[in-house]
């Protein structure tokens, strides 16, 4: 595990194929550059994620720079890997926007309305 991060995209791959996983966990299938991209990172910490091209089996692993610690965690998504990214950005939803959008989908009586609310 001497392997040196760095901040490129490729050195983060690289990095997951040698030291976390070369390997799909669920069927074995090698893993390309392609199924590996980088959630997010800062200077502490790297979330990798990589998903199987057989089976669309996704996995992340949480990568703690000067230790370099790793772990491959199993995860059930239900929106694509791109969509992941900017949802992680937007960062934890608080209970008051829970609350307001609550208020906004009770007033809703049509689907033109739910359709405003959600492109919006
Ligand atoms: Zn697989």
């Amino acid at each position: 595990m001497d392997t040196p991060i760095g901040n490129s995209i490729e050195s983060l791959r690289t990095f997951f194929v040698e030291n976390v996983s070369k390997f799909c966990d669920k069927c074995g299938t090698a893993y390309k550059p392609d199924n590996i991209d980088i959630v997010s990172e800062s200077n502490a910490s790297v979330i990798i994620q990589a998903q199987c091209d057989n089976c669309k089996g996704i996995y992340m692993a949480h990568v703690i720079k000067p230790l370099q610690m790793t772990k491959k965690i199993p995860i059930r998504l239900d929106i694509a890997h791109t969509l992941l990214h900017p949802y992680y950005l937007l960062g934890p939803i608080s209970s008051d926007e829970l609350l307001a959008l609550r208020k906004k989908l009770a007033k809703i009586k049509t689907r033109e309305e739910f359709l405003k609310l959600t492109t919006n």
